[in-house]
């Protein structure tokens, strides 16, 4: 697919060559949406945002934040919203607390024992740590537990079922187990938590375990806290287990905002609500549960870091689980600023992270939040010097994002009517430690998110943050042997100089209401992936923990503030609203064409099998310990019609040319675009995304309505592109491809027309 290297190539260019670098300096800076003299002031306005930024007193709310306990309904979850708000107003903002009205259960009564063939009681505690003051110090924090799993006492066989995730109960099968009247046992990792305890409930389970192994984030990956990353034996993972790829926020108040007097529906109907009760332990005490099974020795894929031959059962481990909840009421409190724009006050550029954590939440998530404080405070400092940003900036600190991205989704819901005239880009950021560059959202944002990266210094090394994303993309994608076409190409693009290209998103933090639901381009950014995250969601992320081994002094913090902030003051000053099409479309072809390779993939593979099926190899190649049957014998895949969707790919990709052109032209020849003919492109395409969202929205889920993006339903976090037409071919429903392919194009015209009216307002 074409790629634009020019400009990367030039920057190296520089970099090399002493006096090309002068020429580079004096030359105005490559920014997306701006002209040549805007552009100078832009880099000047930056570089005074720079010098606000301070990694110590970053570190010192940090400290102050991650104290104590703050989950939804704490103390120190409102204490903390509060010293925002005190400091935001201080800082030169118009910032209120608002406050919504959820469903928040918590735990009144938890107990998980073996009752069979010995008995063992799990201790569900995770013991103080020597050295870490935080988790000597957890009053207040609540028993572990997964939020929006249901009450229940229920007894029954063990069942191991590996992750948990689609393709695991098919080995199952092929094993002649049923989780059936049971207890599911899954690990975590491979696919979303809460689509563990879903899965196992749609095959028959009546209970859920979820345990870390040591083997995903524990010694098999890094050294235990507190020598390391690694989580330790006792450590284990809290979250939410609501049926997000349904939808997000407040199980209660579907589509509309939590206040105090929406209408709610009633529990029994609440389609995010588990059925069965789920629990989630540590490795210590699932060792026990695990080593009491027999049945089938596990497959090696299902193998994991503890010393025991890892066996599925069914049984003679029976397990007793019992939960019950308070199922509360609870008020969230989400801090909002704004900081009203001189040329376009409704236009609103948004950015985002959570405050609330599940125990302490140093790293998740106030290691993301006290970055976006610092951003609040240098831009109240330009601000208290004369500036003003053109578009309205808006800041938000949400609450209840662990519970299922609650405060982000109730706000969006509150206000959709006005965010669907005045948003224009969302910028999100959770936990951040030392690392890499992680930049996902939607992709006429890429250009932005590259320029932004190329200019800002890397904390550890001599290099822009930029370069070391592209060299960790470049190795990650030719590193070991099983790299697949997607990934060679990946590589060579990088390294013939074309953008780094940005992750779709998917959902696991609060960028999804804005993106999949009222349709804001959006973007995702955030620091890490050296190290396994062995304390996400337990007691031991605490501020300790963060300051030994995730980022000691803050400089990725302020790294994160950089390149956040910068995105945003570009996207508030910008001349016309930064948006290069281009990357936009040939991420949408590129996208088409992986399916249409998927359906021919699948066809043959389903061909092969039949062809394995007819010969009976699995029967006669059966093992006589561990016999394992056929797989269950798939019907033919069709051949479907991909047309007019291939046919929308192309008409965008020669609009998204056209458009570039014109616009790149209008902001090269200062004085070409009169103001009015400015604003009214820029009212064009500060809505533009809106385009892309389908009515009545994704098969099954209207509440997600972004025909491009999405949550998976069977991965939950990870992203699905082209999400109606992609599941309905990965899940087999072929009657509904027509109509899916349909519904796309339609999106895709939708923003193709929107992309065209731009283009003749700019000529
Ligand atoms: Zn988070």
């Amino acid at each position: 697919m074409h790629r634009a290297p020019p400009r990367l190539a030039a920057l190296l260019v520089a970099t090399l060559c002493p006096a090309a670098a002068l020429l580079a300096a004096e030359a105005a800076p490559q920014m997306v949406g701006f002209g040549a003299d805007s552009a100078r002031a832009e880099a000047a306005l930056e570089a005074r945002f720079d010098a606000q930024l301070d990694a110590r007193e970053m570190r010192g709310w940090l400290e102050r934040m991650s104290a104590e306990p703050n989950q939804i309904g704490s103390p120190h979850d409102k204490a903390n919203a509060e010293f925002m708000l005190e400091r935001f107003r201080a800082w030169g903002w118009d910032a209120e607390i608002e406050t919504f009205y959820v469903l928040y259960p918590t735990p009144k009564h938890v107990a998980l024992e073996l009752v069979a063939p010995h008995r063992y009681a799990a201790s569900l505690l995770e013991p103080p740590i020597p050295g870490d003051r935080g988790s000597a110090h957890a009053k207040g924090a609540l028993p572990p537990y997964n939020v929006y799993g249901a009450d229940g006492d229920v007894s029954g066989e063990l069942v191991y079922v590996n992750y948990g995730m689609p393709d695991d109960y098919k080995e199952l099968a092929r094993r002649n187990v049923s989780v059936k009247g049971r207890i599911a046992i899954a690990r975590y990792g491979g696919g979303w938590r809460g689509l563990k305890p879903k899965l196992a409930y749609q095959h028959g389970a009546i209970g859920c375990i979820i345990y870390s192994d040591p083997r995903d984030d524990g010694y098999g990956a890094a050294d235990t806290y507190p020598a390391g990353a690694g989580r330790p034996a006792a450590g284990l993972q809290r979250g939410s287990v609501a049926d997000m790829p349904i939808y997000s926020g407040d199980p209660l108040t579907p589509g509309v905002g939590a206040t105090r007097d929406a209408p709610r529906i009633d529990r029994a109907a609440a389609a995010t609500l588990l059925k069965i009760p789920v629990l989630p332990i540590s490795y210590q005490d699932a060792r026990p549960f695990l080593e009491a099974l027999s049945g089938p020795r596990a497959p090696p894929a299902w193998r994991g870091g503890l010393p025991i031959t890892y066996h599925i059962g069914p049984g003679p481990a029976r397990a007793h689980l019992a939960i019950s909840s308070d199922w509360a009421q609870r008020e969230i409190y989400d801090v909002v600023a704004k900081l009203a724009g001189s040329v376009y006050p409704d236009q609103w550029v948004i950015r985002g992270n959570h405050h609330d954590g599940w125990v302490f939440g140093a790293d998740d998530p106030l290691s993301g939040n006290v970055a976006l404080m610092a951003e609040m405070k240098a831009i109240g400092a330009l601000a208290a010097g004369g500036w003003r940003p053109k578009r309205t900036l808006v800041y938000a600190s949400w609450d209840g994002e662990e519970a299922g991205l609650l405060g982000s989704t109730e706000w969006v819901e509150t206000h959709a009517a006005e965010l669907a005239r005045k948003g224009v880009a969302y910028v999100n950021s959770d936990s951040n430690t030392r690392g890499i560059l992680d930049a996902g959202g939607s992709h006429g944002l890429q250009r932005l998110v590259n320029e932004v990266a190329a200019g800002v210094r890397d904390p550890l090394q001599p290099a822009s943050v930029l370069a070391r994303a592209r060299a960790a993309a470049i190795l990650g994608a030719s590193r070991g042997a099983g790299h697949t076409p997607e990934e060679r190409r990946l590589a060579k693009g990088l390294l013939d100089g074309g953008d780094l290209p940005l992750e779709p998103l998917g959902s696991g933090s609060d960028f999804t209401p804005f993106l999949q639901h009222a349709g804001i381009a959006s973007l995702d950014l955030g620091f890490g992936g050296s190290e396994p995250g062995g304390v996400y969601h337990s007691v031991y992320d605490t501020f300790d923990h963060y300051v030994k081994v995730e980022d000691p002094d803050l400089r990725y913090g302020v790294a994160l503030a950089e390149v956040a902030g910068h995105v945003m003051l570009r996207l508030a000053d910008a001349d016309l609203v930064p948006l290069h099409a281009q990357d936009f479309a040939a991420s949408v072809a590129r996208y088409l064409d992986e399916i249409e390779h998927l359906a021919d993939k699948s066809r043959e593979e389903t061909q092969d099998n039949h062809r394995l099926l007819d010969a009976r190899v699995y029967e006669l190649a059966a093992s006589a310990t561990d016999p394992v049957g056929p797989p269950a014998r798939d019907a033919d895949v069709p051949f479907l019609n991909f047309a007019p969707l291939a046919n929308a790919s192309a008409a965008l990709t020669a609009s998204a040319r056209a458009f570039d052109a014109a616009y790149a032209a209008a902001l090269a020849e200062p004085g070409r675009l009169p103001a009015a003919r400015a604003a009214s492109v820029n009212a064009l395409l500060a809505t533009a995304e809106r385009a892309l969202l389908g009515e009545p929205g994704l098969p099954g889920r209207p509440w997600y309505r972004h025909m491009v993006y999405a949550p998976g339903l069977y991965t939950g976090y990870g992203a699905k592109t082209l999400p109606a037409v992609r599941e309905a071919v990965e899940e087999r429903r072929w009657a509904e491809v027509g109509e899916s392919v349909a519904a796309t194009a339609a999106a895709l015209d939708a923003y193709r027309r929107a992309l065209d009216a731009a283009t003749a307002a700019l000529r």
